[in-house]
């Protein structure tokens, strides 16, 4: 494998940080999981078409024009790069978080909601005006899919439901059974959302192949800036829900009505859900890294992510302090992120070493899936506190993990470094 993704250069390469032990060193990111460094090529892309954005929609002056092309033009590249069928729609928003809560607002009355309680918070909290039944984490894919088909067996037949699933696990990297989730799903009359949030910075995602009525993604972790995501799929639902977000641009027109209030027609389509002036430049910036990506090909992205997860799984083979943690087994298909425990040692302590001392930046915690990560570390839940850094007393059981994950640029020294720092 080569030493870094060549094709897909990113931002930060020369970076250097200060060390407690004296002197300075590249950093090692290696927190793609949470936000991958963007794109040279998004930032190049974004930077060429800085002097020319104007508002979108609503202005008649050349540059609105050029920049509701781009924003149009954007919401059709997203299109393509998640393979939408026709008539789906593609509504831009501020994150995944974000996309699946406007999906939970779109619910049709009395929707059930199944989800695993392996989710990430953003997939397992928005269906607060649902039913939603949550289902154990399973232990392997198989498992996964009859979990869900005896769950969705039992449920009302006739009313509307949803299942919400991951792709790849943002604490274990494990790819999720999605193709055979979504067959039952629609086997029993329910519809499925994908939260691609970790799947689609590693792998195509097609939302035809996988029968997937919504995708949900984050610019930020696909290598673009903070602040834009996405939520595409079936038009239905969303065009027969009230706005997201009530104002200019979801409405077609507005007027007085008889009895003094207001009265409002709204528009049917993406921008229903996308009132107010919208992210044009982060909707600009996904779409070039969904062009990028799409040109560089997935192929050397995955062999290199295989590449260093192997490599840092047969490294640390022989540190048995270090337990991987999977819901799956140690060798389950995963996306470039494992996360681990270093027995003896408070995992906030171990992350914040290898910052201070190596320069190398992980991530420490819950990582945002408490019940999962207390599934994985069998510890007790109602010993824990915050998504931060609960503290476990010597001798107890780890409450909370160290993650690292990897992506396009992330050379052999990085992890190199972080081997040596482990070990
Ligand atoms: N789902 C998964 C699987 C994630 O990893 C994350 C981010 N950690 C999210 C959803 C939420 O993404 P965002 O914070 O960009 O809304």
């Amino acid at each position: 494998a080569p030493s870094v993704c060549a094709p897909l250069p990113v931002l930060g390469r020369d970076v250097t940080v200060p060390l407690v032990t004296g002197g300075e060193v590249a950093y090692a990111a290696l927190d793609y999981a949470a936000s991958a460094p963007a794109l040279q090529r998004v930032w190049d892309d974004v930077a060429a078409y800085a002097p020319y954005y104007g508002s979108v929609h609503r202005g008649a002056g050349y540059l609105s024009q050029l920049s509701t092309d781009l924003f149009e033009n954007a919401r059709r590249t997203v299109a393509e790069f998640l393979d939408c069928r026709e008539g789906d729609q593609v509504v831009f928003t501020r994150s995944t978080t974000d996309s699946l809560n406007l999906l939970a607002a779109a619910l049709p009355a009395d929707c059930q909601v199944f989800v695993f309680e392996t989710e990430h918070h953003a997939a397992l909290l928005p269906w607060r005006n649902a039913r939603v039944t949550c289902l154990d984490a399973p232990r392997s894919p198989r498992a996964a899919v009859e979990t869900l088909e005896r769950a969705l067996a039992g449920r009302d037949p006739y009313g509307p439901a949803l299942v919400c699933v991951t792709g790849a696990s943002n604490v274990t990297g494990e790819l999720w059974p999605v193709r055979e989730l979504a067959a039952a799903a629609h086997a029993h009359g329910a519809r499925i959302v994908l939260d691609a949030a970790q799947l689609a910075p590693h792998h195509p995602v097609s939302a035809r192949d996988l029968d997937v009525d919504w995708v949900a993604f984050s610019g930020h972790k696909l290598y673009a800036p903070f602040g834009s995501g996405v939520l595409a799929g079936r038009a239905d639902w969303l065009r027969a829900a009230e706005p997201y977000l009530a104002g200019g641009g979801a409405s077609r027109k507005v007027g007085r009505r008889q009895d003094g209030g207001v009265e409002v027609e709204w528009h049917d389509g993406a921008a229903r859900h996308e009132a107010g002036s919208p992210n044009v430049i982060g909707a600009y910036a996904v779409a070039s890294a969904c062009k990028a990506l799409t040109e560089a090909g997935f192929d050397s992205l995955v062999a290199r992510e295989q590449h260093l997860i192997r490599a840092v799984r047969e490294r640390l083979a022989d540190v048995p302090q270090v337990r991987f943690l999977s819901l799956f087994g140690d060798d389950a298909p995963r996306v470039g992120v494992l996360s681990f425990v270093v027995e003896g040692w408070n995992s906030s302590h171990f992350a914040a070493a290898l910052s201070a001392e190596y320069g190398i930046g992980v991530r420490d915690g819950l990582f945002c899936a408490h019940p999962l990560v207390r599934t994985l570390l069998g510890s007790d839940p109602q010993s824990q506190g915050e998504c931060g850094s609960p503290e476990a007393a010597p001798g107890e059981k780890s409450l909370n993990a160290i993650r690292v994950s990897f992506g396009a640029g992330t050379p052999d020294e990085h992890v190199e470094r972080f081997v040596r720092a482990v070990k």
